[in-house]
């Protein structure tokens, strides 16, 4: 049966919501539910695989209790992101820091919470880790994020794994580093960390990955390096042109590349961070048309949603699939849709078919779930956008 992505709320609910606080994210917690336990059950033919949900992609607290009951863990890339898993109840045993400017103050949040790995992507952090931790008189866990220089054929901005980006240490780097940290007397060595892009769609690049981590595993080898942890990063993809043909990524494929490819030793543990194609596609920003314009050349759908509620399009060139639910079956006309802030890149599409729309109509982005909410913001004085899950719509 065809996915539905409305099952459990209606047109006129949406409407109605829309009416009262404006442009809104609306959960298809269900959704959500079920993708956990497409994870889940991958996970359990492989004890030695750990996910950490890469918190940054949503924070929203309703999320992170479904992600909480299916004990994933949490990758998070600052100190309000640690205080956020540590809130919501995750294990300080299952959060995993990593980023390159973590600040003292940072660093200090997550000694105290005891979490499990810090990946330290430069030399002078790790010194500051070992140093803070004295101070506080604990043993921080580190990793150390490799930059692999493999590429992830994605948009140049969500590209992290190359020599160019300013992630992660340089590979001649790595074995001095992992010495200086076994001198060091506050700071261990658990593994490596790799994290090489977003929105991974061709799962050839995780085979190279795994091929670049088999040969830096026999060079740490070869010097009497034994690393306990592999931490292969996130970034799987998802279907953005047609968000209900694959609703739920296909993890069986993505864990398969890893099973098939990684050489991994002996009780060593393999440490996945999925943002995006964990939360994605159960996300959808709903709006309302303000006004039809007809232009020289083309017509505008001005709605009332903006990059201040989501800025991927004017961010990365995104393109979100567009509906308006309230005029299905209408004759297809072509929009510009566009929000109603004061800059030109406030452009959800262009020329883009929709069935003929009128004021008042709700217009629904859809794989709005990660990189949403999370980066809404105030510009022109506008207020954050509220969330509704389907069990707070229908309650
Ligand atoms: C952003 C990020 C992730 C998650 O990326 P997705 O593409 O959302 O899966 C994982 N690890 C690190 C270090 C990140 O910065």
């Amino acid at each position: 049966m065809a996915f539905n992505f409305y099952e459990g709320v209606s047109v006129q609910q949406l409407q109605k919501i829309e009416r009262e606080v404006g442009p809104f994210y609306y959960y298809n917690t269900s959704l959500l539910y079920q993708t956990l336990e497409a994870i889940k059950k991958e996970l359990s033919e492989t004890p030695h695989f750990h996910v950490h949900y890469a918190i940054k992609a949503n924070a929203n607290p309703e999320l992170l209790k479904l992600v909480r009951e299916a004990g994933l863990g949490i990758d998070c890339v600052s100190g309000g992101e640690v205080q956020r898993a540590l809130e919501m109840g995750f294990s300080p045993k299952g959060i995993v820091f990593a980023g390159v400017g973590k600040s003292d103050r940072e660093i200090r949040t997550a000694l105290q919470a005891g979490i499990s790995c810090f990946n330290v992507e430069s030399l002078p952090e790790m010194e500051v880790i070992n140093d803070l931790a004295k101070q506080l008189n604990v043993k921080a866990r580190l990793a150390f994020r490799v930059n692999p220089n493999v590429d992830a054929h994605t948009h140049e901005k969500i590209t992290t794994g190359l020599h160019e980006n300013k992630f992660g240490l340089a590979m001649e780097d790595l074995i001095p580093a992992i010495r200086l940290c076994n001198e060091l007397e506050a700071v261990e060595y658990v593994g490596l960390h790799f994290h090489i892009g977003s929105q991974i769609l061709d799962l050839s690049v995780y085979e190279a990955l795994c091929n670049r981590i088999n040969e830096i595993q026999l060079q740490l080898e070869a010097e009497g390096i034994h690393t306990q942890s592999i931490n292969v990063g996130g970034g799987l993809g998802i279907n953005y042109d047609h968000p209900d043909q694959n609703p739920i990524p296909n993890f069986n494929a993505y864990f398969k590349v890893f099973k098939d490819n990684l050489e991994v030793r002996n009780g060593q543990q393999v440490h996945f961070e999925l943002g995006r194609s964990i939360v994605a596609q159960c996300g959808a920003l709903v709006s309302s048309v303000l006004y039809v314009k007809q232009g020289h050349t083309k017509n505008f759908l001005i709605v009332d949603a903006g990059f201040t509620e989501l800025i991927r399009p004017a961010m990365y060139g995104s393109l979100h699939f567009t509906e308006n639910i309230s005029a299905e079956g209408a004759p297809t006309a072509h929009y510009d849709i566009v929000g109603p802030i004061c800059e030109s890149s406030d452009v959800f599409a262009k020329d883009y078919p929709l069935p003929s729309s009128q004021r008042g109509d709700i217009i629904v982005f859809r794989s709005a779930g990660a990189y949403g909410e999370v980066m809404a913001s105030t510009y022109n004085c506008r207020t954050l956008p509220q969330t509704f899950t389907t069990e707070q719509i229908n309650k």
